[in-house]
Formats: structure tokens, C-alpha cells, sequence
């Protein structure tokens, strides 16, 4: 048997957990593991702190707020599990409501908007003045977007939507194309897209198909502008019972070091040994040094650069890693590789953040542009616009009541923004550093990280014996979905371990092969088809045999020794926590447009 090696994660959110749990689960990972999480509990984006309001105690989910089985295919197949079934309860989420409230034009009348009937002027509210902006001209133009994106979406896929509205194509008429662009389109983006921001000129209409588009036997269309979406689901106890739920279930296979509240500081690869050590600081900021075989690096982007440009890692950092991740700018590199957004979330109970022309609050989530007036898109400005959502539409539970999630794409400041009442802050706001969902954010920076990685089971040109590996959202897509694959696509390269899920759903499988090649990209025909064969999940059947087997191993392995060459070993403190899609090219002969 091989030697055992040392392997470091960084970073306790789903990727970094899920990385655990892929390499926990396999008997044969050869791996003594150690996590290293800056924060008292495990989930980073996906956490869900619990909350007292009401006399009930609830988990709001203050980053992750939806997964769907069409979407997150892999996270889907995982929960069904007989492991995680138990611990993890989804809830179905098939009214996605969504409300746009903007300020009052020159002639003081009220610019709002939802995306079901009570919030539309035609033809539910013919005199509520609420809601003049959903007029007739509005819901034309609304289907005439969302039935293009469902026909031809071979030959626009990849036609950013700023490209699309310049020169929209022939036939395709809007009756107020502005009006539709800045009052519908953008603020519908930036809740969707970039938690504040539209990111028009980089989103390609494919990107909008799945969210927009009616698919034959699934639940869609998941998001539009006309009715609620549909096929969504919520974690019951939040997105963090699932991200500590496969801590567990990792820990019942195979102990590992969990440390908490351990910040990483710096990582350097010993260019004689291969070695890779990790400078952290503790809870109590005493400073600690551990040496591993392997580094996965599963935190931003951003982060990952603060923590590989130091003294000892020169000769990577500057042949390598300035080049892929470089940031911050330096320069010979005068622009940060990555282009990540920063935003900043409150659990609050200040419901004067609303609109206060939309006060019916019947609406899954509010974005609100009302306290942002400007003159960059129409008469608001977009970047200062924030989205709330009613805790108690969201978790179906009246007694949330009064109970908000506001989220901001950027960081606002208290002195010229609309930000909740500090006195109504019932948990410290949290900023996230955080990538982007959609697949046209797969090429880039992210495109290129391949040449970053350490050395594994597909090699390149460039590659250096780093023995770091980057998973992590910003390695695939900033979702559940894109955080897991990540996961268990390093888990395969840097590990051999083989993709876990005991699944052949074609669809999951699409995703992971996607997200396999932006990370891995093929090199050719033949070694894209090796793969495939290489990876292909087992049949059911052949699974079921393997699972027997490994189970009866696993009740005769003794728990896995701590590693000799972690320098110290810090016991994990077992406190309870409280807490895209690949570019689908739709082929018209198989997706039937839609009955009328
Ligand atoms: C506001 C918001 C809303 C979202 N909504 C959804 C949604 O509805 N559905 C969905 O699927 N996705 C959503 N996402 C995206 C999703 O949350 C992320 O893509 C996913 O959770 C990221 O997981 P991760 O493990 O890659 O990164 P993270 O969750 O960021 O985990 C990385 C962890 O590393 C830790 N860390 C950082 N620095 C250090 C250090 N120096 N040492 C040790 N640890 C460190 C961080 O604290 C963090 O916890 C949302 C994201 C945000 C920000």
C-alpha cells in the first residue's frame, strides 16, 4: 500500500467539506486529512445562523438561498442518499416571487413591478397605481424575450445580452426596449446574476435559457418575468445542516482534523522537497506551522493570492501563480486576474429598507432600487440597489414576520446609503468576496487555472510541482452546485479518487463533465473520450456491490492515525451548528416551444 499522504484543505464551505466528504468516503484515499476554517463553524457562503424572533428560532440562510434538481443535479443526487436524506431536509420552493420596486419618475408616479398578478397592473389591477410599469406593452415585451430565448438560442447563444439589445434580430420587436432593459432585465440580473450587479455585457442569452426557458418534465420555467418560478427548494434547516451534514457523515468514515478558527496566513511549496506548508494563526492569533503532502486551496480567488505571495514562495508566485491568480495588482500585472464582486449581507428587522410604494409584501424577495436615484440606468442607479427577502414568504412561516435578509452587490456606506438600522441588526452583517453564477463566467481567469494546479491525473504544459490544488466556487460556478463539483472533480485529479456519486442521472453527469472540462479542459478527442470512460459512474447495480464491500471494510479499519508530520494537532471542538449551469445549447428539434 501506498504511503499515506498529508493533505491540508483550506477553507470549511461547501467545496472545502465536500472535498472531505469525497475523500472520506473512498477507503482507499490514502489520505490523513486536515481542514483549516477561519470561522467558529463550518458553511462559509452557506451559513444559516440561527435567529430568535417571534418567540421561534429560525435559520435564515444569509448566502445560499435556493438549489434546484435541474440545476444542481449533483448536489440533488448527493441529498438523496440514505446518509444524507436523514440529516438534510429540502423543501419544495415553487413560488418565486419576485417584486422590483423603483423611484418615482418626474411626474411622481410609482415604477414597480412583480412577477404574479397582484403586482401587475395588466390586466389583474387595472387602478392600482402601484404597479403601472407592468403594463400591457411591458407583458409583450416580457414574453417576446423569454419566447426568443426558448427558440433560438442556437444561433444567439453565445450574444452577450448589451450585444443583443443593441441589434436585436429581425422580427424581434419591443414595443419600449429601454424601458424593459432597465426596469425588468437589469434589476431581474442582478438578483439572479451578481447579487446587485447585471453584468449585461457578460451574460450571453445561453445563460438565461435554463432560469427562463419551459423544459419538457421539469419543473421551469424556474425564473421569468411573468409568472412566480418554479422547481426550486430550500434546505429546511438551512444551507449549513447541508455542509455540516457532510462534515458528519466524512467523519464517520474516516476521522480528520477539523480546526477551527485556525486562519491561514501563508502557503509555500518547498521547491526541493515538494513539501507544502501552511502558516496559520490560531484562535487566540498564536501562530502555527504545518507541512503537508497537499494543499487544496477551496477559498477565493482573492484570498488564495493573499496567502500564496509571500517570502517563501517566491519562485511560484512569480513563474506561476502571478500570472493565474495574481491579485492584488502588481506591476507587471496591473490588473487583478480575477474579477470577483464583493456584497454585503444583513439579517434585520428594519422593514423601512422596503419601498415604501410596496408595502403589500406578498413577494418572495424585493429588489429594491427606490433608495438609489442616479442617472445610470433610467432613473435609478444600479449599483445601488439591494435586494430584501421577507423571511416570512420564504420560509412559509408567519411568525417570521418582520423578519429581512438584505443583500447588497457592494459594500454600502451607512453616511450616503439606504443600509437597515443598526439597532435592528439581529446578527453582525457579513461581506462576501464572491465569484459568478452563470456559465459565461467559465472562460477567463478560470479557463486558464488548469496551468495553476499542482500535478494530477491530466498534465499540461506550464504545470509546475506546486502540490497545490485550487476547487472552490470560483473554479467552476458561484453556486451549491459549481462548489461541489469542484470538489469532487480534485478530489479525481490530485486524489484518483473516482466521481462518488453512486449516479448514472445523465443530467448531473452533463454538469460534472462540463465543470470537469472548464477546470481540466481536454486536450484532445481521444483523451476527452479516455476520460469518459475512465470516470463513467458504475452502474447502479455494480455500486450497490462496491458500497457493501466498503462498508464492511470500514467497520474493520481502526480510526486513521493523526499525521506524524502536522507539528500539532488541535482537537475539533464539536460545537452544534446552528446554520451553472453548464451552457445548455437547447437543439429546437427536442425542446418543443412552448404550448400557448
Ligand atoms: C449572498 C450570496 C447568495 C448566494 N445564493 C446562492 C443560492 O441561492 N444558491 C446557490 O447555490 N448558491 C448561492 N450562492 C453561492 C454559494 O454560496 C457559493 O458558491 C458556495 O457556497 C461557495 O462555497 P465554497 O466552499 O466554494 O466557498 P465559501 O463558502 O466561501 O467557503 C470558503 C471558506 O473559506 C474560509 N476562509 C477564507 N479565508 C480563509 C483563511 N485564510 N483560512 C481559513 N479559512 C478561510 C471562508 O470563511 C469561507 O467560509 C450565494 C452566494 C452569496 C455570496
Amino acid at each position: 500500500m501506498a504511503t499515506q499522504q498529508n493533505v491540508c484543505i483550506i477553507g470549511g464551505g461547501a467545496s472545502g467539506v465536500a472535498l472531505l466528504w469525497a475523500l472520506s468516503q473512498n477507503p482507499n484515499n490514502n489520505c490523513n486529512i486536515t481542514l483549516i476554517h477561519n470561522q467558529p463553524y463550518l458553511g462559509g457562503h452557506s451559513y444559516s445562523p440561527a435567529v430568535q424572533w417571534n418567540g421561534k428560532t429560525f435559520n435564515v440562510d444569509i448566502g445560499v438561498q435556493f438549489i434546484s434538481p435541474f440545476l444542481y443535479p449533483n448536489v440533488n443526487d448527493m441529498l438523496k442518499l440514505s446518509q444524507f436524506k436523514s440529516r438534510v431536509l429540502v423543501d419544495d420552493y415553487d413560488s418565486l416571487k419576485i417584486a422590483c420596486a423603483f423611484p418615482r419618475d418626474t411626474n411622481n408616479k410609482m415604477l414597480n413591478w412583480g412577477n404574479f398578478p397582484n403586482y401587475q397592473l395588466y390586466p389583474t389591477n387595472p387602478q392600482d397605481p402601484r404597479f403601472q410599469l407592468y403594463d400591457a406593452d411591458m407583458m409583450a415585451d416580457a414574453k417576446t424575450f423569454q419566447d426568443f430565448l426558448e427558440i433560438s438560442i442556437t444561433e444567439w447563444a453565445t450574444v452577450t445580452l448589451t450585444d443583443f439589445f443593441k441589434n436585436p434580430p429581425l422580427g424581434i420587436v419591443f414595443k419600449n426596449k429601454d424601458k424593459f432593459v432597465n426596469y425588468f432585465l437589469k434589476p431581474y440580473l442582478s438578483i439572479m446574476n451578481g447579487y446587485g450587479n447585471a453584468l449585461m455585457g457578460e451574460t450571453i442569452l445561453a445563460d438565461l435559457f435554463p432560469l427562463f426557458a419551459y423544459i419538457p418534465f421539469e419543473k421551469t420555467p424556474q425564473g421569468s418575468f411573468t409568472k412566480p418560478g418554479t422547481g426550486w427548494q430550500r434546505f429546511h434547516h438551512g444551507a449549513q445542516s447541508w455542509v455540516q451534514a457532510m462534515a458528519d457523515v466524512a467523519q464517520s468514515y474516516q476521522k480528520s482534523n477539523i480546526l477551527l478558527n485556525y486562519t491561514a496566513t501563508q502557503v509555500y511549496t518547498n521547491q526541493q522537497t515538494g513539501k507544502v506548508s501552511v502558516a496559520c494563526l490560531d484562535e487566540n492569533n498564536d501562530p502555527h506551522v504545518y507541512v503537508f503532502d497537499k494543499v487544496v486551496l477551496t477559498t477565493d480567488m482573492w484570498t488564495n493570492s493573499q496567502l500564496l505571495n509571500n517570502s517563501n514562495n517566491t519562485y511560484y508566485w512569480n513563474n506561476l501563480y502571478q500570472q493565474y491568480i495574481g491579485y492584488p495588482a502588481s506591476p507587471t500585472n496591473p490588473n487583478p486576474v480575477w474579477d470577483l464582486m464583493y456584497g454585503k449581507c444583513y439579517i434585520h428587522t428594519d422593514s423601512s429598507v422596503l419601498s415604501p410604494d410596496l408595502r403589500l409584501q406578498q413577494e418572495t424577495l424585493q429588489f429594491t432600487a427606490y433608495y438609489a436615484p442616479g442617472s445610470a440606468d433610467g432613473n435609478y442607479d444600479l449599483e445601488k440597489t439591494f435586494t430584501t427577502y421577507m423571511q416570512k414568504n420564504l420560509l412559509n412561516d408567519p411568525k417570521a414576520d418582520g423578519l429581512y435578509l438584505t443583500m447588497y452587490g457592494y459594500v454600502p456606506d451607512p453616511k450616503v446609503d439606504k443600509i437597515p438600522a443598526q439597532n435592528t441588526w439581529l446578527t453582525d452583517p457579513i461581506v462576501w468576496t464572491h465569484g459568478k453564477w452563470t456559465p459565461a463566467f467559465m472562460g477567463g481567469a478560470k479557463g486558464n487555472l488548469h496551468k495553476a494546479q499542482g500535478l494530477g491525473s491530466i498534465s499540461y504544459a506550464g504545470q509546475m510541482n506546486t502540490n497545490v490544488y485550487f476547487a472552490g466556487n470560483n473554479a467552476t460556478a458561484d453556486s451549491e452546485e459549481g462548489a461541489l463539483d469542484a470538489a469532487m472533480i480534485i478530489a479525481e485529479y490530485a486524489f484518483g479518487i473516482p466521481y462518488p456519486l453512486p449516479s448514472l442521472n445523465p443530467l448531473a453527469w452533463f454538469m460534472y463533465e462540463t465543470y470537469h472540462n472548464v477546470m481540466f479542459p481536454k486536450l484532445n478527442a481521444s483523451s476527452s473520450i479516455a476520460r469518459m470512460l475512465m470516470t463513467r459512474p458504475k452502474s447502479i447495480s455494480a455500486m450497490a456491490v462496491t458500497k457493501k464491500k466498503v462498508v464492511a471494510k470500514k467497520k474493520a479499519k481502526p480510526v486513521t492515525k493523526k499525521s506524524k508530520t502536522v507539528e500539532k494537532v488541535v482537537k475539533k471542538k464539536s460545537k452544534p451548528v446552528k446554520k451553472k449551469v453548464a451552457k445548455i445549447v437547447k437543439k429546437k428539434s427536442v425542446v418543443k416551444k412552448r404550448k400557448k
